[in-house]
């Protein structure tokens, strides 16, 4: 019998996560009740914000952000290019351009260089990607964009922190996924950490089609009548999602600290396999470790995509996060893109290889995963 498909990231469900989600079911309210403000206090509370707004996912939730940030046609918004095309979408959903800049080779997190560079009158925010879960050093992009608007896509990075300082309050506003290989799961969510009080006020109409109520507020104060204020969207996270996302946030912690157990694990391992090199892990801050990511180079004996090829053929779920966005031919064609803009992400997008890893994978998956590197 083949071994058990070892996929890159999933989620973990226990019983109280089920009783949670039915206990909304036999409830009054299956969405826009109670498990949505009670969702957003505990998030706001792991973050350390004001305000957690619950979205529908974390596109929404980063097109939310570009809102609330007020960037609209005309804007310019620096983001890393070696990250899921949601990052930079977000910016066409609000008709402003993306900028698309390089990442440091050694982590991949954004090079602050090449956006200072790219800045120009009409930049109006940063956004910074935390890349596999590490925290990106946000007192650097504070200091040296104190006038853009920065939003963070931390949807990797939820239970990661930075000097102490949790991801989801480093930022104007943090935008986070809820998505089954993310951190923690509602199936699909995404949530806006921020401490500014009228962003989160314009993300909560944002979400519920730019009105001036909800329904269970409209309920409680036993009127009919609602103003529409301004454009918005059905960006609405359901009651049923909500509550699965309170009974899975009791576990961040320890799920972060399990994440890192592996990652050590394969740290470990892989210090003797030639050529086969994890990305830099900075020591002043917690990383989340959403995902597992090594450089492929030359002495490892293969190429990247022999080696995804051999991990696959052993029933190993291996992946590569990420193909960089300027190369996608929407970018290229729409936004004039082209290969060379980027040298390190593209070079990264040849070169990475996404491992397995998620809360309670033990140490002889590592030891498989590391074997069918062994060339
Ligand atoms: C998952 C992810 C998103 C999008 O989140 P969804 O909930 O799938 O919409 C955006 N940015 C990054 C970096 C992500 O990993």
């Amino acid at each position: 019998m083949p071994p058990e498909f070892l996929p890159y990231g999933r989620q973990t469900i226990d019983d109280d996560d089920i009783q949670a989600v039915a206990d909304v079911l036999r409830g009054a309210w299956l969405t826009t009740g109670p498990a949505v403000p009670a969702f957003e206090k505990v998030l706001a509370e792991a973050a350390g914000t004001q305000h957690a707004v619950a979205l529908s996912n974390g596109t929404a939730a980063l097109h939310a952000a570009m809102v609330a940030a007020g960037v609209g046609p005309g804007d310019e918004v620096l983001v890393p290019t070696l990250t899921f095309a949601a990052s930079a979408n977000a910016v066409l959903y609000v008709g402003a351009r993306p900028v698309l800049c390089d990442v440091h080779p050694d982590t991949l997190l954004l090079d602050l260089d090449d956006a200072e560079a790219k800045r120009t009158p009409a930049t109006k925010a940063i956004v910074t990607v935390d890349f596999a879960g590490q925290a990106v050093d946000a007192d650097a992009v504070r200091s040296r964009f104190p006038d853009l608007v920065y939003i963070s896509d931390g949807c990797h990075a939820l239970g990661a922190s930075l000097h102490g300082q949790p991801v989801g309050s480093l930022a104007d506003l943090t935008c986070f996924s809820f998505h089954p290989v993310k951190p923690v799961t509602t199936g699909e969510g995404g949530a806006v950490t921020t401490d500014n009080e009228a962003m989160a006020a314009r993300m909560r109409r944002f979400r519920n089609h730019g009105l001036d109520s909800d329904h269970r507020q409209r309920q409680a104060s036993k009127t009919v009548f609602y103003d529409m204020i301004d454009l918005g969207y059905n960006y609405r996270l359901t009651d049923i999602q909500a509550a699965l996302g309170t009974s899975q946030m009791r576990h961040l912690q320890h799920w972060t600290e399990d994440r890192n157990r592996v990652a050590r694990a394969y740290d470990a391992a892989l210090a003797d396999v030639a050529g086969i090199e994890p990305l830099v892990q900075l020591d002043d801050r917690v990383h989340a470790f959403h995902l597992y990511v090594v450089r492929v180079a030359p002495e490892s004996g293969r190429s990247r995509d022999d080696h995804l090829a051999a991990l696959r053929e052993a029933g190993i779920g291996a992946n590569v996060h990420y193909r960089p966005v300027h190369l996608h031919s929407h970018y290229q064609r729409e936004l004039g893109t082209a290969p060379g803009d980027c040298p390190n992400a593209e070079h990264a997008g040849e070169t990475i290889l996404t491992l397995p890893i998620f809360p309670g994978m033990s140490e002889d998956d590592v030891a498989r995963v590391v074997k069918a590197l062994h060339v």
